[in-house]
C-alpha cells in the first residue's frame, strides 16, 4: 500500500507550509488528510482509481488533485516548490527533537534564524528566552537537543553497532511472545559504518515485546513508543528502532527495510514493469488488486524472475541485472578463510606471544597463520632488526615442532620507505614465507610519488601482499592520493595480492576497490592485522567488505590450503 508514502508527503507539506506561516486552515487540512490516509484500511491507489479520494476525511478537491498527481508521477509540484522556497538550514531544524515548525517559524521571523549554527548561537546568547512562551528551560532543552542531533548524525563503526544489536536480540529472545527477530538496514548489508539501527521482529504479543524493548537496561532514552514500533537511544547517541510486523509480510518488510534505497527503487520499477506495485507490505497485482505477501525474502525475488540477492550486494551496482541472468557471484564466507597472513606478535608492537597466536588461530579452525611483525624503520612500532628477525624465525620453527594442527609462517610487514625502497634487504625477505609490504610514512606524498612507491614494491619479487593499500582510517584519515587503477594493473601483472585489512576502522581496500581489483584479476588477502590474539576475530569485518565487493572464495588468497598457498606465493 502507498498509504504511508502519501501520508508522509502530506505531513511534509503541512510542515513546510507552517515554516512559511501559511494560512492556518490550509496547514490543518494537510495534517488532517495525512492522518486520515495513514489510518485507512483500504489502499489509496484503489480509492483513487475509483475516483473516491474526496470521500476521505480532510481530503478536499485541492488535496485530492495532489494525491492523484503523486500516484501518477511520484511527485507533487507544489511540494517541490515549497522545498525550493524554504532555506535548507530551516528545514534541517525540523530534525531537532522537540522543535516544531511553529517555533521554528517564530525563531526565523523574530530572530532571523536560518540554520543550526544561528539557532545554537541565539540560545547561548540568551536571545530565545525573551520570546513568547519561551524561557531559560527552553534554551537549555534546545542546546541539549542540538548537541544530541550533531552526535547522532555521525555514523558508528559496524564493529560498534554489532554488539549492541546482539545484546538487544539476545535480550528480546527471552521475552515471551517473540517469534522471529533480525536486524535490517545498512548493518544487515554489512556496510562499514551504520547510522540508526533497525530491528524487525514478529511476535504473538507485540505489546509485551515493545514494553520489554523500551525497558531494557541499556536504554537511556525512549524517543517514541507505539503498539508495534518504538525508538530508543543507547550509548548516548545511537538510535535503535524496533518494528513488530505481521508474520505473513515479514519477508517483504525485511526486504524493504534492508535497502539500500537505490536497490529498492530499481526493484519497485521492475515490479511495475511486470504488472505489480511493490510496497513495504506486499506485492500487489495491478490487474486485479490482489495482494501477495511473502514471509521470506527469497520468494519475493523469485516471483520477480530473479535469483535471491544477498543483502551485501543490494546497492544497485549491477546486482539486479546479474540476478536476472542467474550470474550472481557465490560470495566468500567466513568459513572459507583458512588462515591469516598479517598479524603482529610481541616481537614488534603486538601483545601476544607466538604460542598464544598459534593457539588462537588453531581455535578458529585455521590451518596457518603468518606472524608479520614490523620492520625496523618504524621505530615506535618496535620493528625488528635483521638479527632479531633471524631469531624470530628460529622461534617460529621451534613452535611448529611442538604445536600440532596449525602452521606458523614467517611473515613480515615490511615498510615501503619514502623513496619506494623496502626496509629489508632481499636476502632477509628471502627468508620469509609471506611478505606484506605497507606504507606507514610519508603518506602525504603527491599522487605520482606514492603510486610509484607502491608499484615499486609490487614489482619486487619477494612482495606477496600490499597491506592496507589506500591507508585510509575511517573518520580520521583520508586515503593516500594514489592512482589505484595503476596499482591494480601492476598487481595483476605480477600476481601480487592486495589486502582487505579487517581492522574495523581500516577496512581497506574498501568494497568498491575490492570489486575493481577482482575485475582486474587481482587476488585479495583478507587479513586481521591483529595486535592481540583476541583480535584475530575481526576478520569477519573484512569478509563483509569482500562480500560487498562481490568476491568469491577463488578470489581470496587465504582461502587456499597451506599447500595451495605455498604454490601461489612468489617463492
Ligand atoms: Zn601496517
Ligand atoms: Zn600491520
Amino acid at each position: 500500500m502507498k498509504n504511508r508514502e502519501v501520508a508522509k508527503i502530506l505531513y511534509d507539506m503541512a510542515e513546510l507550509l507552517e515554516l512559511k506561516a501559511e494560512n492556518r486552515f490550509k496547514i490543518i487540512a494537510y495534517g488532517r488528510a495525512a492522518r486520515a490516509i495513514e489510518g485507512l484500511k483500504e489502499d489509496i491507489v484503489v480509492i483513487c482509481r475509483k475516483g473516491q479520494l474526496e470521500s476521505v476525511p480532510g481530503v478536499g478537491k485541492a488535496i485530492a488533485q495532489k494525491i492523484e498527481e503523486y500516484l501518477r508521477t511520484g511527485k507533487i509540484q507544489a511540494h517541490q516548490g515549497l522545498l525550493r522556497e524554504t532555506p535548507a538550514g530551516l528545514a534541517e531544524l525540523l530534525q531537532i527533537p522537540g522543535l516544531g515548525p511553529k517555533t521554528i517559524y517564530m525563531l526565523h521571523d523574530r530572530l532571523g534564524i536560518k540554520d543550526l549554527d544561528e539557532l545554537e548561537k541565539a540560545a547561548l546568547d540568551h536571545h530565545i528566552r525573551r520570546l513568547p512562551r519561551m524561557g531559560a528551560a527552553s534554551e537549555r532543552n534546545i542546546l541539549r537537543a542540538i548537541e544530541r542531533y550533531k552526535k547522532r548524525s555521525t555514523r558508528i563503526l559496524l564493529s560498534n553497532a554489532e554488539p549492541i544489536v546482539e545484546e538487544i536480540v539476545e535480550y528480546l529472545k527471552g521475552i515471551e511472545g517473540l517469534e522471529h527477530i533480525t536486524p535490517a538496514g545498512s548493518l544487515r548489508r554489512g556496510k562499514e559504518t551504520v547510522g540508526d539501527i533497525d530491528i524487525l521482529a514478529t511476535a504473538s504479543k507485540s505489546d509485551e515485546v515493545i514494553k520489554a524493548f523500551i525497558r531494557m537496561p541499556i536504554v537511556e532514552e525512549v524517543l517514541s513508543k507505539g503498539s508495534t514500533k518504538a525508538s530508543v537511544i543507547v550509548q548516548e547517541t545511537v538510535q535503535v528502532d524496533l518494528r513488530i510486523v505481521e508474520h505473513k509480510s515479514y519477508g517483504t518488510v525485511l526486504q524493504y527495510f534492508t535497502g539500500s534505497k537505490e536497490h529498492n527503487v530499481k526493484l519497485r520499477q521492475i515490479a511495475l514493469d511486470r504488472g505489480y506495485s511493490l510496497s513495504e507490505y506486499s506485492l500487489k497485482r495491478l490487474s486485479d488488486g490482489q495482494d501477495h505477501f511473502f514471509d521470506w525474502e527469497e520468494d519475493l525475488y523469485h516471483i520477480l524472475g530473479m535469483q535471491y540477492i544477498p543483502p551485501e550486494l543490494r546497492e544497485d551496482s549491477g546486482e539486479i541485472e546479474a540476478a536476472f541472468l542467474g550470474r550472481l557471484p557465490e560470495l566468500v564466507d567466513l568459513k572459507d578463510i583458512r588462515g591469516d597472513l598479517h598479524v603482529h606478535s610481541e616481537w614488534s608492537d603486538g601483545r601476544g606471544t607466538l604460542e598464544a597466536l598459534a593457539l588462537e588461530a588453531k581455535n578458529l579452525g585455521y590451518e596457518y597463520i603468518a606472524v608479520s611483525d614490523h620492520s625496523p624503520s618504524i621505530g615506535i612500532a618496535g620493528g625488528l632488526q635483521g638479527d632479531q628477525l633471524e631469531r624470530k624465525i628460529e622461534a617460529i620453527h621451534a613452535i611448529n615442532e611442538t604445536i600440532e594442527g596449525i602452521t606458523l609462517l614467517v611473515g613480515t610487514e615490511v615498510d615501503i620507505k619514502a623513496d619506494g625502497k623496502l626496509d629489508y634487504r632481499d636476502e632477509l625477505l628471502e627468508k620469509c614465507d609471506v611478505v606484506v609490504a605497507s606504507v606507514h610514512m610519508a603518506q602525504r606524498q603527491k599522487e605520482r610519488a606514492i603510486t610509484g612507491r607502491l608499484i615499486t614494491a609490487i614489482e619486487n619479487d619477494h612482495v606477496d601482499i600490499i597491506g592496507h593499500p589506500s591507508g585510509r582510517i575511517i573518520g580520521k584519515r583520508d586515503p593516500y592520493d594514489v592512482d589505484m587503477q595503476a596499482v591494480l594493473e601492476s598487481a595483476a601483472s605480477t600476481g601480487t595480492a592486495m589486502e582487505i585489512n579487517s581492522y574495523p576502522n581500516r577496512l581497506d581496500l574498501n568494497d568498491v576497490w575490492a570489486k575493481t581489483a577482482k575485475e582486474f584479476g587481482v587476488k585479495i588477502a583478507i587479513n586481521s592485522d591483529a595486535h592481540d590474539p583476541s583480535q584475530l576475530k575481526v576478520i569477519r569485518y573484512g569478509v563483509k567488505v569482500a562480500r560487498r565487493g562481490w568476491l568469491e572464495k577463488k578470489d581470496v588468497l587465504n582461502s587456499l590450503s597451506l599447500q595451495g598457498l605455498f604454490s601461489y606465493l612468489k617463492h
